[in-house]
């Protein structure tokens, strides 16, 4: 049974999932509800919303009025740091600011979807993780990040080439640099564990003790809340990370395990032993 969802065609490099949630929130229901109405009666497994099956991209296709090999360009390519789908939340500010001017709904782009992605590649500002979906305050967030300083604005654009570098690297598109320490499974190590329960610190995960200037706290923080988090040293624990500024934070601390004569300046308030214990991880993940 064809399901008729009511909605503008999809933007160029928006995901599935977006489409099924602007969809949702125009009949008023919970994405996950028409979800199940959509794939009820298609055979066989349907997937997940940004990985449907044919069948189930076919009715969704039908339900949008456009060809299924169209809607499967919007698939995510499936990645190393692609996120779990609950975490895919982040947002670029001056992405919605121009969708609102140029009067198009406001979409998820595929590119937010990964987790050394924490910036966005068109307008090179951070994501970030609005409180309701499709909801931000864009002025805010465009009047801050405006008045940060030369010297943090250098901080920021540091940090795009080192995920650029590190996204490339993770996703096998790019070796692992010779002029790095470690290895990719040892880094990815050492994020899981960055952003994990911590029992030597009391559950405090060991990223809330970076330190940044506090116009840069906004944008590279640790979690605010963490009662949830459970001690895990695999990689999925990053993956679930749904905030991109504690992602950021992760990672930024994660260069002193690449270029160790950074600890001075990223690793404030880490104490060497567990530096040393996090970063000299080097196992293999499953
Ligand atoms: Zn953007």
């Amino acid at each position: 049974m064809t399901v008729r969802l009511w909605i503008p065609l999809p933007s160029p490099d928006e995901s599935i999932a977006s489409i099924l949630w602007r969809a949702a929130c125009f009949l008023e229901i919970d994405p996950n509800v028409l979800w199940g109405h959509i794939v009820s009666d298609v055979p066989g497994d349907p997937g997940t919303m940004d990985a449907p099956s044919s069948n189930a991209l076919r009715r969704i296709a039908n339900g949008i009025g456009m060809t299924p090999s169209r809607l499967a360009a919007h698939r995510i390519p499936v990645g190393e740091t692609l996120l779990e789908p609950n975490a895919r939340t982040a947002a670029c500010p001056l992405c919605w600011q121009e969708d609102d001017v140029n009067g198009r709904p406001r979409t998820y782009r595929r590119a937010w979807a990964y987790a050394c992605r924490t910036f966005c590649r068109q307008h090179r500002v951070p994501l970030v993780a609005p409180r309701r979906p499709g909801h931000l305050d864009l002025s805010a967030n465009t009047h801050d990040y405006a008045r940060l300083s030369g010297a943090e604005h250098e901080t920021i654009v540091q940090m795009i080439d080192f995920e650029d570098r590190i996204a490339a690297v993770l996703d096998g598109a790019e070796q692992w640099p010779i002029e790095w320490a470690g290895s990719a499974s040892g880094f990815k190590v050492a994020l899981a564990q960055l952003v994990s329960e911590n029992a030597a610190t009391g559950g405090r995960p060991l990223v809330c003790n970076i330190y940044v200037s506090r116009a840069l706290e906004p944008y590279i923080h640790g979690p605010k809340h963490y009662g949830s988090l459970r001690n895990s040293e695999r990689w999925l624990a990053f993956l679930r990370e749904r905030n991109p500024a504690v992602r950021r934070a992760a990672l930024w601390l994660a260069t002193v395990y690449v270029s160790p004569e950074r600890a001075t300046d990223h690793a404030s308030g880490l104490p060497a032993r567990l530096l040393q214990k996090i970063f000299s991880a080097d196992q293999i993940l499953d």
